[in-house]
């Protein structure tokens, strides 16, 4: 659905995006992580054709954002950071005129806003000048003309952004439901979020991509957990025999039972060949499991190893 090809934009001295490639797949809710100033605003902006790269290609659904620019917008739902609401419109006279720019045929119209209505909830606020709702029901305005021309893509720069916490589980639940029907992209500096929505997650750091996997992918790592009833002699040296064990760290489990960090060399799993060492000898075996990460460790490690390439 969207296939970004070695994207790079500078802005003065700013190198905001540095060669950075990805896809997302029809169907795939992603989300584009990042911190402050990480890129993600630019990035989807060139992604939407409102900002031309210095360098690289973006098709959506198999077009040239840049040679089809109307072409692809008219294909994509998009909500820009801050969306150009006008206050003074009421909610329904602003999504007509969002009908009438987005050409949506006058027989279609009714049908087509009151669908985007009901799917945002907005439905009572209908004859609200857009200028007095809060800022959550403002981003349903804005989630609203997005997905007015029934998008088979959504891109959103930020959706929760400046929400309270109510409301912030309004607007996920909304993109949740929106995912039946769309591929979804956003972007967002909240690590939960991405928890929540997303089946894989891209991570910009300083303008590049420092991640882009599934989220279970990400957070597993090639460590394996044994936890035993009983200590056994000479463990470690045969835990060592296994092919791909790293090393073994001998800890406790958190109730008190001898246990063993078993840490791999490549990003295989252990614990088959674990499991087999163990039924062979007998040991007293209590718990085995792949170690995982939290997204939170990982994005950590990854902001540190961008901060020491920085300095
Ligand atoms: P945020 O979460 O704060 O919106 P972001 O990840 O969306 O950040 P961008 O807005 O794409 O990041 O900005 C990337 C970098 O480019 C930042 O250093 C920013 O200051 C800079 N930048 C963005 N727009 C401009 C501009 N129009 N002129 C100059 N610098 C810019």
């Amino acid at each position: 659905m969207i296939d970004a090809q070695n994207l790079s934009k500078a802005y003065g001295d700013v190198q905001a995006l540095d060669d950075v490639s990805f896809e997302v797949k029809a169907g795939e809710i992603v989300g584009l992580l990042g911190p402050n100033g990480a890129g993600k605003t630019t990035a989807i902006k060139i992604l939407t054709g409102f900002l031309q790269p210095d360098e690289g290609t973006v098709t959506i659904d198999g077009l040239d954002v840049l040679t089809h620019t109307l072409e692809v917008q008219a294909r994509i739902g998009y909500l820009p950071e801050n969306a150009p609401l006008y206050p003074e419109l009421s909610v329904q006279k602003y999504l007509m005129m969002m009908a009438d720019l987005r050409q949506i045929p006058q027989a279609d119209r009714i049908v087509r806003l009151s669908e985007a209505v009901h799917a945002t909830s907005m439905t009572e606020y209908l004859t609200r000048p857009i200028g007095t709702l809060s800022k959550g029901l403002r981003q349903r305005v804005g989630l609203a003309q997005a997905i007015l021309h029934q998008p088979r893509l959504l891109i959103l720069d930020e959706p929760t952004v400046g929400l309270d916490p109510t409301q912030i589980v309004e607007i996920r639940r909304l993109i949740q439901r929106l995912s039946k029907s769309s591929t979804i992209l956003f972007s967002t500096h909240i690590l939960p979020e991405v928890e929540a929505l997303c089946d894989r997650v891209l991570i910009l750091m300083n303008g590049q991509v420092r991640a882009d996997a599934r989220l279970s992918e990400l957070e597993a790592t090639s460590d394996a957990i044994l936890v035993l009833q009983d200590k056994v002699r000479n463990i470690e040296p045969a835990l060592l025999q296994i092919k791909g064990v790293r090393d073994v760290e001998p800890t406790r489990s958190p109730d008190g039972f001898p246990a063993y960090r078993i840490l791999g060399a490549a990003k295989a799993d252990l614990t088959p060949a674990v499991y087999a060492l163990a039924r062979e000898n007998n040991w007293p075996l209590r718990e085995l499991r792949r170690d995982v990460r939290t997204l939170e460790t990982v994005f950590n490690q990854l902001a540190t190893t961008a901060a020491t390439e920085e300095a």
